[in-house]
Formats: C-alpha cells, sequence, structure tokens
C-alpha cells in the first residue's frame, strides 16, 4: 500500500498511536483510508477513533497494511485465523492460507502459529500481508520455556515487545483473568476452553499467584503505545459449552476487561474486546449489551458465538447463526469458525469455507445495520436473478466459481446463461418466469371489474397469463 496511507513519527516519539492523533484533533492518512473504504467522513471517524467506540489496527512497522477500521460505526468486519501447530503444516502452507483467507474476504488474519519457527511463520505473514495481522504472544512465550511454570512476567512482556517490533497490529492480551476468577470455573461443564486462559490459570495455581499479564499491564501498554500496536483483550474464561454460557466466571472477567479498557484509554493505546464463544440464541442480545456496558462501547470481537454445540463438522454454521445475530446487535468483528473446530487444524479449503459462511453473517448483520452498500448489493443480485441474467447472477455472488459449477452441473450449455429457468424446478414451474408473463393491465382491469360488480365469479374475455405455455415453448427450443 503506497505510503499516503501511512503516518510518519518523530523518532523518539513515546506514543504512536492513531487513538493519540485521533484525540489530538487530527485526521491521520490511515482515518482519511478508512473513511474512502467505509464511505463517511473522515472527522467522523476520527471522533469514534478517540473516543475508542473504533479501532484502526496499524502497527507503525507494517508498511504493506491497507488500514481498516472495526467499530460500530463501520461494516462488520470478519476475522481468520490461520497458524501452523506443533503437529501440522508449514510455512508455505501458512503463507497459503492468508491468500485464501485475503482472496475470500478476511478483513483480518490472526497468525496463532505454536509450531516451529514462528518468527519466519510471522514476518512472511506480515511482508504478504496487506490486512492487519493478529497475534497471541503468550503462545511464543510457551515456546521459550520447558513448562508452563516456567512462564514468567518478563518473559510475556519481552514477546510483547518483540512481536510489536516485528509489526503485529494487534494482540490478544489475556490479562483479565484473575486468581479470584478461578473458583468460579470449578463446576463448568467444559472448565476453560481457551488455550490463553488455560496456560494462564494454570501458571497461576501453579505460583498462587496473581497472572502476570494483569501484573504487567503497564508495561505492556508502555510498548503497545511505542508501536500502536491495538489490544485485543482476550476472554480467556470464555464459556466452551452451551451449559457454561454467560455464567458468573464469564462476567467476572468481562468487567475486568472493563477496567482494563480505560486504563488502556489512559494511555491513547487502542482496544477491542474478545468475546464468547458458546451461547445460545436467547442469550445473544443480553451478551452484546453487557459487554457495551461494562467496556464502555470498546469494539466488541466475538468468536462465533455457537448456539449449539452438537454438530462437529459444521460449527462454521453453527457459529455464523450466533455471529449473525450478535452483528446485528452490535459485535464490530467476528472470528471466524471452521468445519475443523473442535476436531483438527484447518486446511485452505476449511479456511475458504469458514470465511464464506462469515462473510455471509457479517453481510446479514450489515443489513440489519442498515448498510446502504450491503443492501444495492442484495438488489443488484436479486434484479439480475429475477431477469435471469445468469452471468450477472454469479459475478455478483460471493463466491462465483462455486454458484456457476452449481449452476452448469446441470445446465452446462451457454444456451442455458440466458434461459428463463434453472434445474432447480424446470421451465413449466419456474415462478420467477412465469411472473414475468403476467399481463398486469388485464389483471388490474379485472380486479376493478370485480370490485365495481362485487361478484365472485371469473371475468369472461380476460385472458390468464398463459405462463405454462410460455413455459413449454422455452422448454421446447432448450431441447
Ligand atoms: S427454476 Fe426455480 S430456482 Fe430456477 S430460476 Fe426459476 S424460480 Fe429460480
Amino acid at each position: 500500500m503506497p505510503a499516503e496511507h501511512r503516518s510518519t513519527f518523530e523518532p523518539g516519539a513515546e506514543c504512536r498511536t492513531q487513538m493519540h492523533l485521533a484525540r489530538k484533533g487530527i485526521v491521520s492518512p490511515e482515518m482519511e483510508r478508512v473513511a474512502e473504504r467505509e464511505e463517511l467522513p473522515g472527522e467522523l471517524i476520527r471522533d469514534e477513533v478517540a473516543r475508542g467506540r473504533m479501532i484502526i489496527p496499524a502497527n507503525v512497522h507494517h508498511r504493506s497494511l491497507d488500514p481498516m477500521a472495526i467499530g460500530l460505526k463501520a461494516r462488520v468486519k470478519i476475522n481468520s485465523n490461520i497458524g501452523n501447530s506443533p503437529t501440522s503444516s508449514s510455512l508455505a502452507e501458512e503463507v497459503e492460507k492468508l491468500t485464501v483467507s485475503e482472496r475470500w474476504g478476511a478483513d483480518t488474519v490472526m497468525d496463532l502459529s505454536t509450531g516451529k519457527r514462528i518468527d519466519e511463520t510471522r514476518e512472511a505473514i506480515i511482508d504478504a500481508a496487506s490486512v492487519p495481522i493478529g497475534t497471541v504472544p503468550i503462545y511464543q512465550a510457551l515456546e521459550s520455556v520447558s513448562s508452563i511454570e516456567d512462564l514468567n512476567g518478563d518473559v510475556l512482556v519481552e514477546n510483547i515487545a518483540h512481536q510489536a517490533a516485528q509489526g503485529v497490529d494487534y494482540m490478544t492480551i489475556h490479562a483479565g483473568v484473575r486468581l479470584e476468577h478461578l473458583p468460579l470455573c470449578q463446576h463448568r461443564v467444559t472448565g476453560i476452553v481457551s488455550r490463553g486462559g488455560g496456560i494462564l490459570a494454570r501458571w497461576m495455581v501453579a505460583h498462587m499467584a496473581e497472572n502476570p499479564l494483569y501484573e504487567r499491564f503497564d508495561d505492556i501498554l508502555e510498548i503497545c503505545a511505542r508501536h500502536d500496536v491495538s489490544i485485543s483483550l482476550g476472554d480467556g474464561l470464555r464459556p466452551g459449552s452451551i451449559a457454561d454460557a454467560s455464567d458468573a466466571a464469564q462476567f467476572a472477567e468481562l468487567e475486568t476487561l472493563g477496567e482494563l479498557t480505560l486504563r488502556a484509554w489512559e494511555r491513547d493505546v487502542q482496544v477491542m474486546i474478545e468475546g464468547p464463544g458458546h451461547i445460545p440464541l436467547d442469550q445473544l442480545e443480553m451478551n452484546v449489551r453487557k459487554q457495551q456496558e461494562l467496556c464502555h462501547e470498546a469494539p466488541f470481537y466475538t468468536l462465533g458465538p455457537l448456539v449449539t454445540d452438537i454438530a462437529p463438522g459444521y460449527d462454521h454454521i453453527t457459529s455464523a447463526i450466533g455471529a449473525a445475530i450478535v452483528g446485528w446487535h452490535g459485535t464490530s468483528m467476528l472470528c471466524y469458525v471452521t468445519p475443523k473446530e473442535h476436531l483438527g487444524l484447518p486446511n485452505a479449503e476449511d479456511v475458504k469455507q469458514g470465511l464464506i459462511a462469515y462473510r455471509i453473517a457479517a453481510h446479514a448483520a450489515d443489513l440489519a445495520r442498515g448498510n446502504r452498500r450491503a443492501a444495492a448489493w442484495d438488489r443488484e443480485l436479486s434484479k439480475a436473478r429475477f431477469s435471469f441474467d445468469w452471468k450477472r447472477q454469479f459475478e455478483l455472488a460471493l463466491d462465483p466459481e462455486t454458484a456457476q459449477a452449481m449452476h452448469d452441473e446441470t445446465l452446462a450449455d451457454d444456451y442455458f446463461k440466458s434461459a428463463e429457468f434453472c434445474s432447480m424446478c424446470g421451465p413449466k414451474y419456474c415462478p420467477m418466469h412465469n411472473f414475468k408473463d403476467i399481463d398486469w393491465e388485464a389483471v388490474r382491469g379485472a380486479v376493478a371489474e370485480r370490485k365495481r360488480t362485487r361478484s365472485g365469479t371469473p371475468i369472461a374475455g380476460h385472458p390468464v397469463s398463459g405462463d405454462s405455455q410460455a413455459g413449454e415453448r422455452l422448454a421446447t427450443t432448450a431441447v
């Protein structure tokens, strides 16, 4: 991305964040770019960033970044997770997953690598990425010690500083999991399911001490202010099952995240709040309201939520249902879930399936939130569909290749690209085609006549639509 979309700072500047600039009244190049992408005034972007209701994750070292925003006034965004694991995947595969993620519309990408060559993988991903890159630094910190118990505040802060200097745009920091919260998890059906939350819980129990990320939060803020790393305050105690949804542990942590948000804002550090998890439909709106209230409207970034636990292999669907609804109620970014959730490390096809499901969810939320550009897209596609402009319909589809392949599976010939039916209903029954044959003047005349005579009997001489004849004509010419 050209340098005109990136701010420059004095070499010794202590604070280089977008929030800092916004609070000084500056519409930065990043804010201008966001305004252009969101079709909103630059001043509105500045004001939203200044009050913390919108963030622009834009590490000053990530020069290939095309700035984007996450917040209530922006379109709903989606995040894709990539990254190797100790048992699977290579550097080339991870860069491929980044390409797939960008191609299918990921607005941000989190590198969750826990395997070998973490630094090389991350550097390759940041170099190639035009979208913001997020990480969970505790994973790399854990790779540098022999066991969870050996972690300490210094190791964690050093890793955060290291990744900030590499150009990571936002980091999940599980600073809200407190020692005093752990007993609230004892009787849960699925305990603690966040990797970061689980690591910190084990560390706190081993040392009977407070979470080092909470204790060292001021040091973390200093690093984030210098490099403009946005903090994604992690939900280490998110519910991992419907039975555990909206429990005391989840909301105790959320309250702490609200306190940490205010501390970050005092230092002009941008913040978003991570959210659940597994939540039934009837509790979704309440969860969004509670987050907005306790965390002072900082952008909400949810994983799903999954609205049922019973469909391993299809959790991109169970979670996209929840994602669409929380997006509608005010969640700003949706972390995708792939079909492999709970089952294994996703491959490139799983990444695509997860992203498509989440683009549908985010778009549905944008529509419900009154986004005019989203509504125009739906209208355009519907117009192409109703006029049987198949090529245009494919072009406008979220996944054009799949849409065309499915159509062509039964009607591949070029002739059918202008046919007024598809193999779903066939020419005789195609209701859209039949609707088009209606003689509206005749219908209006018949209705007026019926009203006039107040008779329930049909009017002689008025033609019926003739639709089935037209359908048969088409079928004949098609063969
Ligand atoms: S045949 Fe049925 S599914 Fe196909 S275009 Fe017509 S109405 Fe739509």
